[in-house]
């Protein structure tokens, strides 16, 4: 809880001290709803989400006036209202083995680093994992997963930069079969610069797997960066479209004000969030919960 708050404290704070300075000693009416509704979509809960949860504060709450931390509170239950549908955790299905996940993401949204704290999580779960470096575009991202290997403990399969991700990929399959681990964790390139081959890279990745496995990637999951702020809206389609997300992971809330995204997120897409990043440590990485997302973020 305490990292979570913490972690959540530059949203809860700038949500918190503009709830404050509107409430405080005012009505609640047409004007400081609108002035809530302008906090909320800064937070980037986006228009929509900001519209509806404002509505709903202030319905039966009309001229009169309001403590701020009541505002909060009601503000709490409407967010976990928005986000109880998507907080789903993930579950390793133990029938696969390798239970494979696919991480995409744009570069620098922190699918390595996720990887390696994932790893950990299941390593801490008595689940042996695997670790394969399939963004061979980057010398930098291979040798980082190398690394996430050697402090988890998980063997990392791994080529030369500028390997052909996709043998890489069914290389990585195999051998997971072949040594009986539970978990295969599959890194991607993420150059949107070049959209049509990644996402070609992409589309190759799965069916090459699905020959091995053809109910592989048991999980795709699809890893934001929350400072971009609403660009992640766009990054759920372009990624969804090539490769099926199943499932989000948001990180780096924990260097942003605008945490709202989640909502903005939830309502457009209603995909499952499974895991949120809330620093660049090992453990900082927390199931996504609802209610204690929301309670951390509304002041
Ligand atoms: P990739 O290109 O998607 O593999 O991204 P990386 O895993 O290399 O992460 C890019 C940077 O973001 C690194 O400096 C990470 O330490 C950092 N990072 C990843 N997740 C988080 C997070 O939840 N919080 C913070 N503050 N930094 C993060």
């Amino acid at each position: 809880w305490k990292r979570l708050t913490e972690g959540l404290s530059r949203t809860s704070s700038t949500i918190g001290a503009g709830i404050t300075g509107i409430f405080t000693k005012r009505k609640l009416d047409a004007q400081t709803l609108e002035e809530l509704e302008d906090v909320l979509v800064q937070a980037d809960l986006g228009v929509a989400a900001a519209m509806r949860i404002t509505e709903n504060i202030g319905e039966g709450r009309f001229d009169k006036e309001i403590a701020p931390e009541e505002v909060k509170r009601i503000l709490a239950e409407e967010v976990e209202k928005a986000l109880a549908p998507v907080a789903k955790p993930l579950t390793i299905d133990t029938a696969h083995k390798p239970f494979v996940i696919l991480m995409v993401g744009v570069n620098g949204a922190g699918k390595t680093t996720t990887i390696g704290k994932l790893a950990s999580k299941f390593a801490a779960d008595g689940k042996s994992v695997m670790l394969a470096a399939g963004d061979t575009f980057r010398a930098a991202a291979i040798e980082q997963l190398k690394i996430w290997g050697e402090r988890t403990g998980a063997p990392v399969l791994a080529r030369e930069q500028g390997a052909d991700a996709a043998g890489l990929a069914y290389d990585a399959l195999n051998q997971a079969r072949t040594d009986g681990h539970d978990v295969l964790l599959m890194d991607t390139a993420g150059r949107l610069q070049n959209k049509t081959a990644l996402m070609a890279e992409l589309e190759k990745i799965i069916r090459v797997m699905r020959k091995i496995d053809e109910s592989a990637p048991h999980a795709v999951l699809l890893v934001l960066d929350a400072t971009v702020g609403q660009n992640a809206l766009s990054q759920v389609e372009i990624f969804g479209k090539a490769a099926g997300v199943t499932g989000l992971v948001m990180t780096k809330l924990d260097g942003t004000a605008r945490g709202g995204i989640l909502v903005a997120l939830a309502d457009r897409f209603g995909l499952p969030v499974h895991y949120i990043g809330v620093g660049e440590g090992v453990d900082d990485l927390e199931p996504f919960a609802a209610r204690d997302f929301a309670q951390a973020i509304a002041g």
